[in-house]
């Protein structure tokens, strides 16, 4: 019985109660409204000079493109202006050495370069015109400007924006080192070498995969409103939201529209709380903590996110393991254990690497619904080289994985919550009824089960939102949003460099004749049908 008293007392101590999700939603509004008065502050509340939000009416052929830390995705994006759209997308390994170049310009070139060849290889005709016109028009530009692809550029490292399309790489992360680098525009740097490769193809605008996603879940959520937030629940976690811009009281310093009298601000929100007023902290955070990069940062992050939820697991692990007063895996307590097995850990198990957990393990716990939790034990034995654990290890594993998960959960109604109240929208007679649209993505947030209704149960308990409220949230994935996201923002950047006045008065337009044109092409169908 004590292992099975001392799993309880572990995920009593995950327990984060309705009274705790209500004080983090009040710290969480305070910290934005902070965020938003002044720069330093633990959520950076960074303005994107995204003025607007779409509505599935834009049409449109663009590019995209997507540095992550691994892969290099190239695409080009039809929005079709009815919500749907058709993607063409390539992905390229981008080599070690050039994440380590002595130059910029190495990575940059390459990068380009894989835009030349997806364009040769999808949209041939479109590039020999371009090549042709070129060769053939006196003009040393040689080509009309509407024949330039707008191109949208996911760059997932920390840029400090200056512009719908120029920001400064504050520093590289994920395995990625080159000091030229540093400092310069990125933008800028790409589209030097889309020029020297002479390409028909303009860097619009520079995208996070927070704003991306909110964008891409507006263009394809049913309903006229659009989104009120993107959410991202991956590796990392953070979000992007819809604010007043006559909230945003520090300082802007790159131009933007202000005829919607909006903005779209980029959280952050991984470094809420920072100074732990209100977030939990077992012993296990504790540790986690202090054995990462990065002590004291990105603390909301390190309870919430995929790339930390293993790791708090894997500590309970060896907490148990060590714990000379329970019995846990080692065979002598099982009742249902095969009996010519014995329970055995590999002396090589990534259990005793730091980061050697994946949180898939955590899905695969929430996910057994087998008698005999069958299919975590052989989850066990494949990942973690644990090999016959007993049906009662099993058990305390999966109370302990569910505990982090509900936990984490509960934390990123925690969010969700703070913002959907700041927008008002709740409130909001234009609103009256209509659901309020958030999109998600990353992998957490896809597969582990039941994730978006411990959310929502979450959600209704939160004072300003209640059942009713919860039951108007609307919580979906966002299809394809690094890809669709960037095309949208690149229209909207295409519209805003015709000249100023156009770029007023673009998304008001957009807006005011959004219901016109759908009426319309339904009409059109009619008539085509008849
Ligand atoms: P990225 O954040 O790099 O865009 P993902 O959205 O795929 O990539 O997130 C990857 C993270 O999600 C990793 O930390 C991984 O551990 C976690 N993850 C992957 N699959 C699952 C799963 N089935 N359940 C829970 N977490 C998962
Ligand atoms: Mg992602």
């Amino acid at each position: 019985m004590a292992l099975a008293a001392e799993t309880q007392s572990i995920v009593n101590q995950f327990e984060y109660t309705d009274d705790d999700v209500n004080k983090g939603v009040k710290e969480f509004l305070r910290q934005m409204a902070e965020g938003l008065e002044k720069d330093g502050t633990s959520l950076s509340q960074i303005p994107t000079y995204v003025t607007g939000v779409p509505n599935g009416t834009e049409k449109g052929l663009y590019m995209a493109v997507d540095l992550g830390g691994t892969n290099f995705r190239v695409c080009s994006v039809k929005l079709n202006g009815d919500g749907t759209f058709n993607i063409t997308s390539d992905k390229v390994a981008v080599p070690k050495a050039l994440m380590v170049a002595k130059t910029a310009e190495e990575l940059f070139a390459f990068l380009a370069l894989q835009i030349k060849k997806f364009l040769e290889k999808h949209h041939g005709d479109h590039f020999e015109a371009h090549i042709r016109r070129r060769m053939t028009v006196s003009s040393p530009e040689g080509y009309k400007d509407e024949n330039v692809f707008r191109m949208g550029f996911t760059f997932s490292f920390p840029v400090q924006q200056m512009g719908i399309n120029k920001g400064t790489l504050i520093r590289w992360t994920k395995g990625f080192d080159i000091q030229d680098a540093v400092g310069k525009d990125v933008c800028a740097l790409l589209q030097q070498e889309i020029d020297k490769l002479h390409l028909p193809v303009k860097v619009a605008a520079l995208v996070n995969d927070t704003v991306g996603t909110l964008m891409a879940h507006s263009y394809g959520a049913p309903g006229s409103h659009g989104a009120v937030l993107g959410a991202i629940f991956g590796t990392g976690t953070n979000g992007a939201y819809v604010e007043k811009l006559s909230n945003v009281k520090k300082p802007m310093v790159g131009e933007y529209d202000t005829s919607t009298g909006e903005m779209v601000i980029n959280t952050e929100w991984g470094s809420f709380d920072n100074q732990l007023n209100v977030l939990p902290n077992t012993p296990w955070d504790v540790v986690l903590d202090k054995q990462s990069v990065n002590p004291g940062f990105q603390m909301y992050e390190k309870r919430v996110s995929g790339m930390f939820l293993g790791e708090i697991l894997r500590l309970v692990i060896l907490d148990l393991l060590k714990n000379p007063d329970v019995s846990f895996l080692k065979d002598d307590n099982s009742s249902t254990n095969d009996l010519r097995s014995t329970t055995d850990i590999a002396e090589t198990s990534s259990i005793f690497q730091q980061w050697g957990v994946d949180s898939s393990i955590l899905s695969v716990a929430a996910g057994d619904h087998t008698p005999a939790l069958t299919l975590l034990r052989k989850g066990l034995d494949d990942n973690l080289q644990i090999h016959a654990a007993a049906y009662e290890d099993a058990q305390a594993i999966k109370s302990v994985a569910d505990a982090i998960g509900r936990r984490a959960a509960r934390l990123a109604a925690v969010a969700i919550a703070a913002i959907v109240l700041q927008t008002g929208k709740l409130n909001d007679p234009a609103h009256k009824d209509e659901p309020i649209d958030v999109g998600v993505d990353g992998s957490l947030v896809e597969h582990y089960p039941y994730f978006r209704e411990m959310i929502h149960e979450a959600l209704s308990i939160v004072d300003g939102i209640g059942k009713e409220g919860a039951k108007r949230i609307r919580i979906g994935l966002a299809e394809d949003g690094s890809g669709v996201g960037a095309a949208l923002i690149a229209l909207v950047a295409a519209g805003m460099e015709k000249n100023t006045t156009d770029a007023e008065e673009i998304l008001g337009e957009l807006r005011s004749t959004a219901k016109a044109q759908a009426a319309a092409s339904v009409d059109d169908e009619k008539a085509t049908s008849d």
